[in-house]
């Protein structure tokens, strides 16, 4: 086989055969292909496609470049998710505790942020947390408290690793089958048996439209059930950004006032929250059907389970749940007032979270370094209605010459209008949760 005819059949168009993917990945990990042919190959991938055959076999390949998880000694059921990720997307930090303070077991290896979208990992160091653990901690750690928030091992699929990082180089992610190859080999080698997708579509998210999102999930969906996983989807919106605040530490909180049941949580955030909770209960037999998943899942956070498991989470990782219920602490704080009257009828989830980003709450390269408390709280949301002088969000940074340009970069985030908007639904579709 020679790595010149698999790009040069892909320039064409031809499609792959499992060992020719194989072949081309072993050898990419291993060094002996060299990456400008990987990127010429990923570039054709990029124009041509993948068939279903391809990107199966292209998942496959990714697995067994590295570990998988073996999940036999836990002693409940498992499950994993997967967020592809948005602006104040803290929904990963409320559903892995509702689970947990339910019986479900979750080893969950999550990501960092980059640019504007938030990372699980960024916000659960802001309460600083522990997130690098081998595989033997993480599975004694769920055996312990029920889960494990961590970021992804070394040893798993370390061809995602390296191949990630030449697509970012050469312009090659969005590329559904590579983005869906480089998702699900994640999963299937983090080992769960049942796997619920949250797809984001909008403005902030990856997927800008329906029937992309729609078809990622659909691709994602195919390959975690030939790889014999139980799977399911949920498409929510991402065009503002999700709840009202966006920084690492302010999402923490967020996320802990939600699982204590507070009445002014926002609703598009416990909706979502409550549906990615019901849908996991539903795939891993806890519930009947979404809607007594769900309602199984308020229980959770009525009863105050919930909120005790992200505690013992967040112990258990060593970091300091003090902080949950500390108020901001920020050398900066400005708030942004409304210069009319009228509705919210959208807020840019891109832009907001790139102003976060600017204010010190993410990352432009990977090598910056994240400012904890730094961030947005949004006064108002989408359909609320707003009188002039009203704040509409306030802003928190240490960077005391970036507060005025970014105050007001916020207000232009905010699109107000004399006639209410139509309603902004938070979920979107579900895919494979019918019952
Ligand atoms: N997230 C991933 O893990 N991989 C991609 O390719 C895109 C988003």
């Amino acid at each position: 086989m020679h790595t010149l005819d698999i790009i040069h059949a892909k320039r064409l168009g031809s499609a792959h055969t499992e060992a020719e993917i194989g072949f081309l990945v072993d050898g990419y990990v291993a060094g002996r292909i060299p990456d400008y042919q990987m990127s010429a190959w990923l570039m054709a991938v990029l124009w041509r496609g993948l068939t279903d055959a391809e990107t199966f076999a292209l998942t496959g390949a990714m697995v067994d470049s590295g570990e998988t998880l073996d999940l036999s000694s836990l002693p409940g059921p498992c499950l994993d998710k997967h967020s592809t990720g948005g602006v104040g997307d803290k929904t990963t930090l409320a559903v892995v505790p509702i689970l947990a303070s339910a019986g479900v077991q979750m080893p969950k290896m999550s990501g960092r942020g980059l640019g504007h979208t938030g990372g699980t990992l960024d916000k659960l160091e802001a309460v600083g947390a522990r997130v690098s653990f081998t595989v033997d901690e993480i599975l004694a750690q769920v055996k312990e408290v029920g889960a494990c928030i961590c970021a992804q091992t070394e040893t798993l699929v370390p061809a995602d690793r390296k191949l990630y990082a030449l697509r970012d180089a050469t312009d090659t992610v969005e590329s559904l089958p590579l983005i869906a190859a480089s998702i699900l080999s994640k999963k299937i080698a983090g080992g769960c048996p049942a796997i619920v997708l949250d797809v984001k579509v909008g403005g902030g998210a990856f997927m800008k439209t329906l029937s992309d999102a729609r078809a990622l999930a659909e691709m994602m969906i195919a390959i975690g059930k030939a790889r014999g996983r139980a799977m399911a989807a949920v498409l929510s919106d991402m065009d503002a950004p999700l709840g009202c605040a966006i920084g690492n530490r302010l999402e923490v909180r967020e996320v802990a006032a939600l699982l204590a049941d507070t009445p002014d949580a926002d609703p598009r955030l416990r909706s979502l929250v409550l549906t990615l909770a019901g849908a996991s209960f539903l795939l891993t037999g806890k519930a009947a059907t979404l809607d007594t998943g769900r309602a199984f899942a308020q229980m959770q956070i009525e009863s105050g389970a919930a909120a005790d498991k992200l505690r013992q989470i967040i112990t258990a990782q060593v970091g300091d749940a003090a902080l949950l219920d500390a108020p901001p602490n920020a050398s900066v704080v400005r708030e942004v007032r409304a210069e009319r009257g009228g509705f919210v009828s959208g807020i840019d989830a891109e832009a907001i979270g790139r102003a976060a980003m600017r204010l010190g709450a993410g990352r432009e390269t990977k090598e910056q370094t994240i400012d904890p408390e730094a961030g947005i709280m949004l006064g108002r949301v989408v359909g609320d209605t707003v009188a002039a002088g009203d704040v509409l969000a306030a802003l928190y940074t240490e960077r005391v010459g970036s507060a005025e340009a970014e105050a007001s970069a916020i207000l232009s985030c905010f699109t107000l209008t004399d006639i209410a908007p139509d309603p902004c639904p938070i979920l979107l579709e579900t895919i494979g949760l019918d019952t």
